[in-house]
Parts: structure tokens; sequence; C-alpha cells
């Protein structure tokens, strides 16, 4: 298949930029940071929703504070880091409000993700970012991740990202060509469906000659994405117009390819996860469910039991006992007690302050 036939409903883009892709000389370059920040708008004239996750960080306070990044303790990386993202949003929010656009940073820790109830809250900001057409650019937050909690790359941090927004296409900009099977073949693998065991080996002793960030996290970055059932494409970002050239569909770089869109790594985590609680729902709601492929909404619950907490697994049950499904719910037990069978227009009044219009999204939810 064509790659553009693959790329044809892509809508939801993470583009990740690395360190060396935005930085000349250890100092962060304006020029670079406003190349890539013309693909991005290019994209966004096209209606793509597109997310940046930058690097950049440690190597922007390095150089503001006239230190070698390689030489660096960890304690001092992390207080550079505090200095360079200032200096690096800064950086872009200039770029971008130039052309007319605005940015908000987002920071995260893999606690974020890991957490469903962080995870659901920053995957709700990412959606209204979008929403208001606002640039989302993100970062590990560097200053205060400890090792335990710490993505340690921003291959990985991407690939999360990706599966946060529930992205259909990562973009990861670097300073390779692509993904080689051979290192002595000039052009790089098109299209990889599967990270076999020999393309992980090739990845782990490949390090030293791809250079910085590695390929061995962008091959571990790429197994996730395939899968989520995602895309992802390796390219260098000093590749002309590269952005808009990868979404035309040229052969540019090495595209990977999930296979499963409907088996994500939610519905996945979803599925191993024991419920916490029950909702029984009615027979519209069944319907609303199963045939309009709709979210579950509060009015259609008629019982609620168990001890849940907002982003909790929950069996869903018909009201004549059948289990047909499981569900991340937006609203803790007693919540949505109170607001079981309501209109979603009811729930702020109840509530005093509404959240969410749903009480299982759709992305959230599994049917048997
Ligand atoms: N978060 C780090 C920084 O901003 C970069 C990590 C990476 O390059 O993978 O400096």
């Amino acid at each position: 298949m064509p790659r553009k036939e693959h790329l044809k409903d892509v809508r939801k883009i993470v583009v990740k930029v690395g360190t060396s892709t935005i930085a000349e000389d250890g100092n962060l370059s304006r020029k670079k940071m406003s190349r890539i920040a013309g693909g991005v708008i290019a994209l966004l004239k096209r209606g793509y929703q597109v997310v940046i996750v930058s690097s950049g960080a440690v190597a922007a306070g390095a150089g503001a504070m006239g230190r070698n990044r390689n030489t660096l303790s960890i304690p001092e990386k992390q207080a550079l880091a505090a200095v360079g993202q200032s200096i690096m949003i800064n950086e872009y929010r200039a770029i971008f409000k130039k052309k007319g656009y605005t940015i908000g940073q987002i920071l995260l820790t893999e606690d974020d993700i890991k957490n469903r109830k962080r995870y659901l809250n920053a995957r709700n900001t990412f959606t209204s970012l979008l929403d208001m057409g606002i640039i989302p650019i993100v970062n590990e937050n560097d200053s205060v991740t400890v090792k335990e909690i710490k993505f340690g790359d921003n291959d990985t941090l991407s690939a999360y990202v990706s599966s946060l927004i529930d992205a259909d296409l990562l973009i990861l900009l670097s300073d390779v060509d692509g993904f080689y099977h051979d290192l002595k073949d000039p052009v790089p693998a098109d299209e990889v469906f599967e990270i076999t065991e020999e393309i992980m080996q090739n990845a782990r002793g490949a390090g030293s000659v791809y250079g910085t960030g590695g390929m061995l996290t962008k091959i571990l970055a790429a197994e996730l994405i395939i899968r989520f059932g995602e895309m992802m494409v390796i390219a260098r970002g000093s590749e002309k117009n590269v952005l808009g050239r990868i979404l035309d569909g040229e052969r540019i770089g090495t595209i990977f390819i999930g296979k499963d869109r409907s088996l994500g790594s939610r519905k996945k985590w979803l599925a191993l996860r024991k419920p916490d609680g029950f909702i029984t729902i009615d027979g519209g709601a069944v319907i609303a469910l199963r045939d309009a492929k709709k979210s579950l909404l509060a009015s259609g619950i008629t019982d609620v039991q168990g001890d849940f907490d907002m982003g909790d697994p929950v069996d869903i049950s018909t009201s004549d006992g059948a289990l047909i499904g499981k569900g991340i719910v937006n609203y803790n037990v007693e919540e949505l007690k109170k607001i079981m069978g309501k209109k979603s227009h009811d729930i702020k009044k109840i509530l005093g302050s509404k959240y969410f219009n749903e009480v299982i999204n759709r992305d959230d939810l599994i049917l048997y």
C-alpha cells in the first residue's frame, strides 16, 4: 500500500523535536526553531492538529550558563533544565506569536501517565488546547523528576503523549535519515510493521553510530506505537519541508505502521484491570453504547455500586444483570450516585461544577 494511503485518515499528529534539530553549537537556534514552527503551522493550515514534544531544556540551560551539558551532575542538569525550559518556551512563544499562533506549555512525568486521574486530566487539557487552536508544547518535567518517575528520553515521552491524546501519527525529527536494517545500505527502511528481534539488536548496537538520542529509544517508541495501532515516522529534521512531505506520503524516513487500532493501549490496560465498581445502565444506554457507538452519559445509569474514584475502571451491566463491558469513569462513586439518571445539563447544578459531559468516554470503554 502506498504511504499516502496509510496516511489518508491522519488528523492528530505529535511532532517530536530532538535537541539536535533545534540547537546549534550548544545553544538554541532561532533559525532552526522557526523552520520547525513554519512546518507545524503549514500542517495546521492543512487541517491537522499538532502537538509538539520538544527536547532542548538542558542544552539551552547549559548554553545560557556557559556549561558543558555532558559534564553536568544530575542535580545540576535538573537546575539547568529549569533555566533552559523557560528560555526554550519563551523562544517558541516568540516565534509562534509572530506567526499569529498561541502555544501552551505542558511538562509531564511518567507518573502523570500511569496515574489514571492525572492521565485523564492531562488528556482533557490537551483536548481543550487543541480545540482552542493552541499548540501544546510538551517536555519532560526534568527539574522535578527523579529516576523512578522519569521517561528518561523524549522518544519514549512522545510515544506516551501519542497514546495519551490518541494521535494518529508520531513524527520523530532527528539527526538521522531513518532506520537502517543494514547500516551499509545507503537507503533507510521504508516501512516497518513489526519490531523484530533483529531490529532490536540492530538498534541496540547502533547507538553510537546514530549519534545523540540513539536508535534504541526510537525503536522502543516505535514498538509502543505499533502496539497502540498508530503510526510513527523517523526522519531527518533538517530535511527541507520535512513535515509537509511526510504528510504528502513522500518516501522520506522510515514509517512504522501499527495494525489494530481498536486494541489501543488504554483498552488493553483497561481489559487487564480488575473493576473497582459496577454500573448498571438502561436499555437506551445499551443501544447508545453498542449500536450508536456513543459515550456513556449519566442519564442512562440506573445503579452504581462499589468504591471507586475518578479514573478507576468499572464493570458495566444491563438491568437484567448481563455484563456488557468495562470503562474508566470520569466521576467518583459519590458523585455518580448523585447524578445517575440525570441529564448532562443538570450535573452542574447537582455537583456545583461539571467536569465532563460523559461519565465514560467512548475511548475509555471496551464492550464484550
Ligand atoms: N527533556 C530533555 C531536555 O529537554 C531531553 C531528553 C531527550 O533529549 O530525550 O533537555
